[in-house]
């Protein structure tokens, strides 16, 4: 049997689908299967082999290259795969503070005890609020986001350069938040723990804006509201469904899906303080429960919800 002594401190496992987040994102972030991947190279040394594949987007631009690591053991004809991020981060500090366990590069960065006092605080302000026992979470802290994507197994990512100095995301199969800043507090993606773990029928609107709008205080929204009203009224799209708009507002640092979510999440909480949150959280997924949700507490039909938010946010 062939030995598994690349890296030993690695998992290596029998299913990439399992190993790999980024596969996960990658297929829902592109045009998988209307725009076929290119596999770009395929590479064996020392009995591993590297396979770059090209990934697109909807409009044919390029979305990454990401780099997946196999090895087949002829023992029992499995091919396995490793998880890029693990063997990257091999070399990590650990660190538990309460309910978190902070991963980070000692060389360059420490945590900062009063950013993560705050969001412990944050955390078990969260499972109160969504009335469920509270979260333990793991926490990679990357320098940015071209460290966050390269630890990913990116060789190339569209966003890099866009978000470079600022991006995180909650990795829900392994109840960690990766986030590609040096800070020790990101509460928009505790609330993606929550809710995936406790509430996953969220409408991802709702579950972007309940994000956006209990991890910022909607502080947020204030500072994009000039990108997003000019995004509103500039278009000449249909919109009488907002939430099928092509979002393309992540060039300019944000999304519709984040702002516009978290002033309907804002909105319905100032109406309905007593049971808004939790009706949004049960919710369903599909939009037309979006939407009469929204009429339910809101009043305002579908149609007329465009006109609503450009009133909202001005
Ligand atoms: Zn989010």
């Amino acid at each position: 049997m062939d030995s598994l002594n690349y890296t030993e401190k690695s998992n290596w496992i029998s299913s990439q689908i399992a190993a790999d987040l980024p596969l996960f994102t990658i297929l829902t972030e592109t045009d998988f299967f209307k725009i076929r991947p290119e596999i770009l190279s395929v590479k064996t040394n020392d009995s591993i082999t590297t396979i770059r594949t090209k990934f697109f987007l909807k409009n044919g631009d390029v979305h990454s290259i990401y780099v997946s690591l196999a090895k087949k053991i002829h023992a029992n004809d499995t091919i396995y795969f490793l998880p890029y991020f693990d063997d990257y981060t091999s070399r990590f500090s650990k660190k538990t503070i309460g309910s978190i366990r902070y991963f980070f590069n000692p060389t360059e960065y420490s945590i900062d005890s009063a950013e993560a006092n705050q969001m412990l605080v944050f955390n078990k302000k969260t499972a109160k609020l969504f009335k469920t026992k509270e979260i333990e979470f793991d926490y990679y802290i990357f320098k940015n986001t071209e460290e966050r994507l390269t630890a990913e197994g990116y060789e190339f990512h569209y966003l890099t350069k866009k978000l470079l100095n600022h991006s995180a995301h909650a990795d829900l199969n392994n109840n960690a938040i990766i986030v590609g800043k040096h800070t020790s507090t990101y509460p928009h993606e505790v609330i993606h723990l929550y809710t995936a773990q406790y509430y996953p029928q969220v409408h991802t609107w709702f579950d972007e804006g309940l994000a956006e709008y209990l991890g910022n205080d909607g502080k947020k929204l204030q500072k994009n509201r000039d990108i997003i009203k000019k995004f509103l009224e500039d278009s000449t799209i249909n919109t009488r469904d907002i939430l099928k708009l092509e979002d393309n507002l992540a060039k300019q640092g944000t999304s519709l899906k984040y702002d516009l979510g978290s002033l309907i999440v804002e909105k319905i909480q100032e109406r309905d303080p007593e049971s808004g949150l939790y009706d949004i959280l049960r919710n369903g997924s599909d939009d037309k429960s979006f939407y009469k949700l929204v009429e339910s507490k809101l009043h305002i039909k579908q149609e007329n919800l465009m006109d609503s938010l450009l009133i909202w946010i001005k």
